[in-house]
């Protein structure tokens, strides 16, 4: 036996003899640590085992009686046994890769021996690695294992697979790329007495009751139980989910996670997630992963099957991402990384696996959106070129002098018109900043030369304001330019279209007498062929997948795109979520708009509100109500548009006609209220935020958002945007739910700002990029474990992307090729091409 190894054994001895009262050491136990640690060394005692053995003594002086005698227990059933050195550490001859660890719930560790295809469950209690980088075997294993079915794994049979495919879980690599939702901190469990407001924890403890009753007139159904662990008790509760009372009884240990709470001076837990208690993790000490679950699915056994997956085919993967870029972001190894992600080692280790494969993701991201930008740019497309007297002469004719942004657009857009290469170019530029008129010069640059446009926006009413917006700029003559088109060559297909006039207009686009088509999602559906489609304009990008800008291009050859949005998307992020488009930011507003005077009221000053929009009602204007809710009973106690219509209309409003406008009408419905409003035939319109596209009702002066504090800031500024589009003074008033300071002093950023650049990269802070994006964006549903609002991690990605593609665009050198694939596969078939 290794001297180190005997010698330790002899402490514990004496320790455990002793009764755990850390004397068997003069000055506790821990202080044989620095001789022993040198002498374990040079004993080649393998680094895993002497790591915990230093993490155990030195947490040793800290633990009670039971936790001492615990712990050294661990300690010894972690000892190896014979005399050779640990498996894997120093005996490279080892035909198996050292076992990375004791299995989740103390289940017997397979070992990895034989191919893919079998998991034999003998047990070799080996002790866990500590090191950064866990063990690889020398021999990577043949990938093609990888998507085997589940079924080869013992225990899976047809219909725990069906089960297990509810889940999208159908491969041994899905298993593996199936992320934890959470992790249990079983080593550090804090008792009750110990909680700390605020703080997202993981409690364990005994239920004392738990019992459900109806609240709220009957509306909802409030569960409430009493949890306790000995050193306290805790109060929790969730709303409408009756059921939990029925599965849990007085007396069941559980698991219970997520936010302590406060309620009237009391810690609590709201809506935590619970869990029966799996006694054996108490003994692992250890960060156990929670998975996301599916019927007939429990998490014992998801557990135990990925525990498998994972540690015969780990660490035999080989990594994907070259080298180079690994060692200049100093990454740990996919193997690794994959490792810890399911059964971290410690907390750092944690840390280091997310950073990586989060790292991966946006490296992918940059790396498909340069290759999609570098296929466009080698396409040809037909040059369109305009001369200055031309363009010149259009701009006089504008009722108003371009801003120095719009200017820079139009020469941007001129520009990539007259290349040779398809435009894909996204002008980005907060409301209000003149977007429009940019697009609708681009489309003349193109028409000009007899060819065809085409707008989408997504919605009719949306539709309807462009096409009157564009028949104005381009149809009408002013001074001595002649107009650009004739009223009969500009044309709206919507929905609503009738069939009659649906028909003439196919047919004019088909024979190239109509020149430029605005309308909705109709223009894709509808089986519209084009003579000579050349520009396609997409109005409010975010609210259109990638797939449907594609179907529209389709229509054409090579044509070029315009794509422009009002939401302010902070660089970083547009960088990676639109790195395939050339970017144009709008960042000046048209002179002379009054900012619109920005408030934040208490809900006591709610009559305030209302006098201000009566008084605005009396000059003749018009106003917004927003609601964050359809109706109540939805969610807690925000207010709701349904109601608070009815309550407005008949009680604070009754001289007035309100409009109700919410996302469960059809869109038929949804227009014609719009519409009505538009017209001035409702005063107030009561509505949800299906409002915030890009709606120009410039004789609005009021726009009063309750529960203003459900809505990011992103959002805000968007729906505060649909006033002070006119001559007139205009107002935004804010109310929260709540008297809450930290959501007032979030609000009031509000007040401070007018631009939507700067409350977008606030938002991004406190929110996260979910306000930004269309979930259907190309490459983002494969975000898993990236956080957009990580500048950090996304500048160092982009960086080594572009380095990579610069030295080997198509990937074709050898050591590339296995990145190659991995692309390939996260970009998905075919999807390179649609953008
Ligand atoms: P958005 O960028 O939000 O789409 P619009 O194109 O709808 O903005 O323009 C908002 C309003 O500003 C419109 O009424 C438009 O006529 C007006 N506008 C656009 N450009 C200018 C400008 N340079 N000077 C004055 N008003 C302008
Ligand atoms: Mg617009």
């Amino acid at each position: 036996m290794l001297s180190s190894i005997a010698k330790l054994q002899k402490f514990i001895k004496l320790e455990v003899e002793r009764g755990y009262d850390n004397r068997a050491v003069v000055g506790g136990l821990d202080k044989i640590l620095p001789s022993w640690e040198s002498e374990a060394r040079s004993n080649r005692l393998d680094e895993q085992t002497i790591q915990i053995v230093i993490d155990g003594l030195k947490s040793y002086p800290n633990l009670d009686p039971e936790g001492r005698a615990g712990m050294l227990n661990q300690l010894l059933s972690r000892l190896p046994q014979g005399n050779a050195p640990a498996e894997g550490s120093a005996n490279p001859e080892a035909p198996e890769p050292a076992q990375p660890e004791a299995g989740p719930n103390n289940a017997p560790v397979p070992a990895r021996r034989g191919s893919a295809r079998t998991y034999p469950s003998s047990s070799s209690g080996q002790a866990r690695p500590a090191q950064r980088e866990r063990q690889t075997p020398e021999t990577p294993a043949d990938l093609s294992g990888l998507q085997a079915s589940l079924k080869v794994i013992p225990g899976i049979g047809n219909r725990y697979a069906q089960a297990l495919s509810g889940l999208n879980l159908n491969t041994i690599e899905d298993l593996l790329y199936y992320f934890p939702r959470r992790y249990d901190d079983y080593s550090q469990l804090k008792p009750i007495n110990r909680l700390v407001y605020g703080e997202e924890t993981t409690v364990l403890g005994t239920i004392q009751s738990i019992f459900t009753r109806p609240v709220r007139g009957g509306k909802m159904q409030l569960t409430e139980a009493v949890v306790s662990d000995g050193t306290g008790s805790l109060r929790v509760s969730w709303f409408n989910q009756p059921w939990l009372a029925g599965k849990f009884s007085a007396g069941t240990q559980v698991v219970l996670a997520g936010k302590i709470d406060m309620h009237l001076g009391r810690l609590t837990m709201n809506n935590p997630e619970i869990e029966p208690l799996e006694q054996e993790h108490l003994h692992t000490n250890r960060i156990v992963p929670v998975y996301p679950l599916t019927a007939h699915v429990t998490q014992k056994m998801l557990r135990r099957i990925i525990y498998q997956a994972v540690s015969y085919w780990a660490p035999r993967l080989p990594d994907y991402l070259p080298e180079k870029v690994r060692s200049a972001v100093k990454l740990v190894s996919l193997s690794t990384a994959l490792q810890n992600i399911h059964f971290p080692e410690s907390q750092d280790a944690l840390d280091v696996a997310r950073w990586r494969l989060a790292f991966d993701e946006i490296f992918l991201l940059q790396l498909g959106v340069m290759r999609l930008k570098r296929n466009w740019q080698v396409a040809n497309a037909q040059v369109y070129e305009v001369s200055d007297e031309w363009l010149q002469a259009q701009i006089e004719a504008l009722p108003y002098q371009l801003t120095g942004a719009q200017q820079r657009a139009l020469a941007d857009i001129r520009r990539d018109l007259a290349s040779g290469h398809p435009m894909e170019r996204l002008v980005q530029g907060d409301v209000g900043s003149g977007k429009t008129v940019v697009a609708a010069l681009a489309i003349a640059m193109v028409t000009q030369h007899g060819a065809q446009a085409a707008l989408m926006a997504p919605t009719s009413i949306l539709a309807e304001q462009h096409y009157r917006t564009l028949a104005r700029l381009l149809t009408q003559p002013a001074g001595d330019r002649p107009a650009p088109l004739r009223p009969d060559e500009v044309r709206l297909l919507i929905g609503d279209t009738p069939e009659a006039e649906k028909e003439a207009i196919r047919a004019g686009l088909q024979d190239g007498s109509i020149k430029l088509v605005i309308g909705t999602h109709a223009l894709i559906e509808d089986p519209v062929t084009f003579q000579r489609l050349q520009l396609v304009v997409v109005d409010e990008q975010h609210r259109f997948g990638v797939a449907q800008r594609a179907l529209l291009r389709s229509k054409g050859e090579n044509p070029h795109l315009l794509v422009m949005t009002a939401t302010p998307i902070p660089r970083s992020l547009a960088l990676t979520v639109y790195g395939d488009l050339d970017l144009t930011v709008m960042d000046e507003m048209p002179a002379g708009r009054q900012p619109v005077s920005t408030y934040v009221l208490r809900p006591i000053e709610r009559e305030r509100a209302y006098s201000l929009i009566e008084a605005q009602l009396k000059q003749g204007r018009q106003a917004f109500i927003i609601y964050p809710l359809v109706e109540q009973g939805e969610n807690g106690d925000a207010l709701a548009a349904v109601e608070e219509h009815r309550r407005l209309q008949n009680e604070v409003f009754p001289q007035f006609k309100l409009g109700l406008l919410h996302g469960r009408m059809k869109p038929e419905e949804k227009d014609q209220v719009m519409r009505r409003f538009r017209d001035g035939e409702f005063h107030i319109l009561v509505s949800t935020t299906v409002v915030e596209v890009g709606v120009d009702v410039p004789n609005a002066t009021v726009m009063l958002i309750e529960g203003a504090n459900r809505f990011g800031l992103a959002q805000l500024h968007q729906l505060r945007g649909r006033v002070g589009r006119g001559q007139n003074q205009s107002y935004c008033l804010m109310i929260p739910d709540r008297e809450d300071a930290v959501e007032n002093e979030r609000l009031a950023v509000m007040a401070e700002t007018n631009d939507g650049f700067v409350l977008a990269e606030r938002d991004l802070q406190q929110r996260g990029p979910g306000e930004f994006l269309g979930t259907r964006q190309a490459g983002f549903s494969e975000l898993k474990m990236a956080n957009l609002t990580d500048v950090r991690l996304i500048e160092k990605a982009r960086e080594q992307a572009q380095q990579l593609f610069m030295s080997d665009p198509d990937l074709s050198a050898p050591e590339h090729e296995l990145l190659a694939k991995k692309l390939q596969q996260f970009w998905g078939e075919g999807r390179g091409d649609i953008s």
